[in-house]
């Protein structure tokens, strides 16, 4: 079994102090062994035959860059990468080299430092590209900090990236989980039940309610299990197991167009099938099934 989450891995050194240090950044974005990395609307560019990022080299790129829009995410094996935006509109550039790839398509088969490294180009990327405007005053907002952070240039409000945190759980009572599913999803998919951290509210807190108000079924412990960054566009999945303590299953808010409890044997058979392998919901699922009772 996979040891951490598709897009997971602390891969990039994000030299968190260079962001501000424009010299460094000069000499950083003129390199010739600096990274680049195109983001077509958003998707990210695969090489053909071995699936893998085209990291591009400096002068390939040139003529692409606006220098106030680019987005340094760190050092990718030792080399400053950076990422730059091209607009879905466009024609997109360097077709030759491979194709523009929907990372949920290719993410389990990239190596796992491009998956992390795409993942956050692509993050970022679309988080600019939501920014434009001050929230507070209306103001334009530009890049700041090498495309960390926007700023507004009317009221100097800095608006920071955002991740929107989301609790998915498997929820196991004895030899049986409780797995559910979207009318929009392919016949005979189930998977773990996940939803939106509100405000004022802890993990826990969250995995209880979401699982209420999907199935009617009450949880007692919940058990961290690991977290992925799912950037479409902007989520951390935080996984956990957790104990039902209750059976009967009412479908509350309507998300959900079937919730059931699958026993162990139910799961090795050909229904349901199982969540994608790039999801945490897989990993929280193989977990419990070739684990104990939990
Ligand atoms: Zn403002």
């Amino acid at each position: 079994m996979q040891d951490q989450n598709v897009f997971a891995g602390a891969f990039v050194d994000r030299v968190g102090e260079r962001r501000k240090d424009p010299e460094w950044l000069a000499d950083a974005i003129t390199a010739e062994d600096s990274l680049f990395l195109p983001v077509w609307g958003d998707r990210c560019l695969v090489r053909h035959g071995d699936p893998a990022c085209c990291l591009m080299p400096r002068a390939a790129v040139d003529h692409l860059l606006d220098p106030d829009e680019l987005i340094f995410l760190g050092l990718f094996r030792n080399r400053p990468a950076f990422a730059f935006a091209i607009p879905r509109e466009e024609a997109p550039p360097f077709v030759e080299l491979g194709e523009y790839k929907d990372l949920r398509v290719i993410g389990t088969e990239l190596p796992p430092d491009e998956a992390n490294l795409a993942a956050h180009a692509r993050a970022l990327v679309l988080w600019h590209q939501s920014q434009l405007y001050c929230g507070r005053c209306g103001g334009k907002a530009i890049a700041h900090a090498a495309g960390n952070a926007r700023l507004c240039s009317q009221c100097d409000n800095t608006l920071f990236p955002r991740v929107d945190p989301a609790v998915i759980v498997l929820v196991s009572r004895g030899d049986r989980c409780l797995l559910g599913r979207q009318a929009s999803w392919p016949e005979g998919r189930y998977s773990t039940i996940a939803g939106f951290v509100e405000p004022g509210e802890s993990l826990e807190d969250g995995v209880r309610r979401e699982v209420f108000e999907e199935t009617n079924v009450h949880v007692g412990d919940v058990h961290y299990h690991t977290s992925q960054p799912w950037p479409f566009p902007s989520s951390l999945m935080l996984g956990f197991h957790a104990e039902g303590l209750s059976d009967d299953i009412v479908l509350n808010d309507a998300e959900l167009e079937d919730a059931r409890w699958f026993t162990r044997d139910e799961l090795h058979s050909e229904f349901p099938k199982l969540p994608f392998r790039i999801s945490i919901a897989r990993r929280l699922v193989d977990a419990w099934l070739f684990a104990g009772d939990r």
